[in-house]
């Protein structure tokens, strides 16, 4: 992990090749890997290999190579046509859990709205 990784944090740890998690996708900047606890048939967790807490942190340099992965992910994934969901979830009212920021990439099946 480098400097800027937080020790105690799963996602650092998981970004950083500590934690044996395959990688649907990975560049310099951004990972993306399958959510251990599918809620659909795809659900694939995209994050910055730097550690923030929440998208409130995030350089909008790092937002846009975000948004590049996840192009590159639903194209490489056939979703354009269908469609997916797209989730991050800020803070406790947000209902995050994992402190380092992500985004639910979701797809598969039909989702409802609202969410719960
Ligand atoms: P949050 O509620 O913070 O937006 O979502 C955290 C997500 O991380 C949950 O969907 C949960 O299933 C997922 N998660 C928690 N621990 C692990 C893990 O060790 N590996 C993977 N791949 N996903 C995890
Ligand atoms: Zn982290």
């Amino acid at each position: 992990m480098d400097d800027s990784s937080s020790p105690d944090c799963l996602f650092c740890k998981i970004a950083a090749g500590l934690i044996p998690t395959r990688f649907v996708y990975e560049d310099d900047t951004v990972v993306a890997f399958p959510d251990i606890s599918p809620v659909s048939p795809l659900h694939y967790l995209v994050i910055p290999k730097q550690h923030f807490t929440s998208i409130i942190e995030v350089p909008v340099e790092v937002m846009g190579r975000v948004h590049q992965a996840i192009l590159q992910i639903v194209a490489k994934e056939g979703l354009s046509t269908k469609g997916f969901r797209l989730v991050n979830n800020s803070g406790s009212d947000g209902g995050q859990v994992v402190a380092h920021v992500h985004w639910h990439l979701l797809a598969g099946r039909k989702h409802t709205w609202p969410p719960g």
